[in-house]
């Protein structure tokens, strides 16, 4: 006999391994299931309260008044714009450390996801 918590467990531990077996058809299931609920997401009840609870974190808090002022800098001059660490295209500012906002690196989006996510591809979805 189990007990509940370890059947949950159990079925969060199989669910992990599949979404890490197929990396892409997690990725076709969200998208979906954010079109289904696309609705209730543009609604403006909850994009307040995703609002409301997003400046409550003190964190988010943190790291917007860090961008914030890396955009400022950058914005102003002070720094200078600079292509993609990575692949030189086109760079968006990407701030490795919070408390040193003026240490920007810049790498376009595809290239941050990468390091940050380490985004795995399939042969179906290169
Ligand atoms: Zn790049």
């Amino acid at each position: 006999m189990q007990t509940p918590e370890e059947i949950i467990e159990r079925q969060k531990a199989r669910s992990k391994a599949w979404r890490e077996k197929n990396p892409c058809r997690k990725k076709e299931y969200a998208k979906q299931w954010s079109e289904r609920n696309a609705d209730y997401y543009k609604s403006i009840p909850y994009k307040l309260a995703r609002r409301k609870s997003y400046w409550k974190n003190k964190e988010a808090r943190f790291k917007a008044r860090a961008r914030r002022k890396a955009d400022y800098a950058v914005v102003s001059g002070k720094i200078k714009k600079e292509p993609c660490e990575v692949c030189k295209s086109k760079a968006q500012i990407h701030l490795m450390d919070f408390n040193k906002p003026f240490e920007i690196t810049w790498m376009c989006q595809e290239c941050f996801y990468n390091l940050k996510y380490k985004r795995v591809s399939c042969e179906a979805h290169p």
